[in-house]
């Protein structure tokens, strides 16, 4: 059966390059032009995912985001321009599932798309991340290891929920920084190094999770075994 995507984006040329590449890749798109229109066509249909402007007419994405977080769990990824988002920490805060900013590839959306059809297939409506002996609850956003609840800042658990929704993928500091502090973050990729061995010391003291891959970044990755997934 073909996903609908709904498409929130008062950019014509951009709603219409979304809905060619999007129906080609076999999604069902819907396409709505301001921010009350995609509210209501998100109510008509049953969508599985939806691709959210932040500067849309009418009702503006931030409150659309409020507004559809509080009737469903649906992925929704926020396209946004450079200078309208202040980082994923906010996003994340408004519940958005993930972000790309303008100018973007489709193939980097595709595979961000990929991503969460992937994570929603493996994780069910539960909303819980397993990593080895790390859970994320996504819902209380509370993170367990080895069973036992731990307390990490906000900074920390953002950083931990990107490395585990790009697991195995090696993340540079860059990537890390774009897309936890966000661009308004004027700073370099030493405050990642701090906070991944505060991390490390708090999720795994043995530090076999995360691990350093030296003049790239860092990867969330298990040793030899075959990773499980819990439902
Ligand atoms: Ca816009």
């Amino acid at each position: 059966m073909r996903k609908n995507i709904l498409i929130i984006e008062d950019e014509e040329r951009i709603r219409r390059y979304l809905e060619l590449e999007l129906s080609h890749e076999g999604f069902n798109v819907i396409l709505a032009e301001d921010g009350e229109k995609g509210v209501e066509l998100f109510r008509k249909n049953s969508c599985s995912l939806i691709l959210l402007d932040l500067m849309l007419p009418k009702m503006d994405g931030r409150t659309v985001c409020k507004k559809i977080r509080e009737e469903s769990d649906i992925p929704v990824i926020v396209i946004s321009a450079k200078d309208e988002i202040s980082g994923k920490v906010q996003l994340l805060d408004l519940g958005a599932d993930d972000y790309i900013t303008k100018p973007f590839v489709i193939e980097e959306l595709l595979a961000r798309i990929r991503v969460i059809f992937r994570n929603k297939k493996e994780f069910g409506n539960k909303k819980i991340l397993n990593f080895g002996k790390i859970s994320l609850d996504l819902n209380l956003k509370i993170v367990y290891s080895n069973e036992k609840k731990i307390s990490l800042t906000k900074t920390e658990y953002n950083l931990l929920y990107y490395f585990m929704i790009n697991k195995n993928i090696v993340l540079s500091r860059e990537k890390i920084l774009e897309n936890v502090w966000g661009y308004d973050y004027f700073g370099d990729g030493k405050i990642i190094d701090m906070y991944v061995k505060a991390l490390r010391k708090k999720i795994d003291p043995t530090g076999k999770y995360i691990k350093t891959v030296r003049g790239f970044g860092y990867i969330l990755k298990k040793g030899e075994e075959n990773e499980k997934f819990k439902k």
